[in-house]
């Protein structure tokens, strides 16, 4: 029987109740490595030690992967993934709220008749749209709105385009 990869790599006998053995296989020396370089084996064996055995399987998981992420960006490790990730979170979320509002705009002047009595009045449409659609929250898109609400001959406005998107981020 060949000792786990961290009983190979710290050149000792690997016994039989070995607590790295069932998280360590020896086909994957590079797992415990980054572990080891990071953390240190005698603090992995003292964490593990203190789970129940039911919890060391995910306390690996996680010091696998964080003892990777470290080895990759040793300034911020997994941090700079997570932060990164909060921050893609953080700018859909807005978008998000953007896209909403502009439905909600939409949705008002659509429910509104449009007079059809004074045919120059389309030529206050854009006007009338962007004067009570350009509130604050809106203002970074208020360009590409209009652009996409075109009155129709028919009064009303023609259905958006989905296919592209209401706004450019960035
Ligand atoms: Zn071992």
């Amino acid at each position: 029987m060949s000792p786990c990869a961290a009983c190979k790599l710290l050149r000792r006998r690997c016994a039989k109740d070995c607590v790295f053995a069932p998280y360590f296989p020896p086909d994957e020396p590079q797992k415990f490595a980054n572990v080891h370089k990071v953390f240190g084996a005698s603090n992995v064996n003292k964490m593990l030690q203190d789970l129940p055995v039911e919890a060391r399987g995910d306390a690996v998981s996680s010091m696998v992967y964080e003892a990777d992420a470290r080895v990759r960006d040793p300034v911020y490790g997994c941090v700079g993934a997570i932060s990164s990730l909060q921050q893609q979170v953080a700018n859909l979320q807005t978008q998000l709220a953007v896209a909403n509002a502009e439905i909600v705009c939409i949705r008002m002047h659509q429910s509104q008749p449009v007079p059809n009595q004074h045919p120059h009045h389309m030529d206050d449409g854009n006007q009338m749209v962007t004067s009570s659609c350009s509130s604050p929250p809106l203002t970074p898109s208020s360009p590409d709105l209009n652009h996409h609400m075109k009155p129709s001959v028919g009064g009303g406005y023609e259905s958006l385009e989905f296919s592209e998107p209401l706004w450019s981020h960035n």
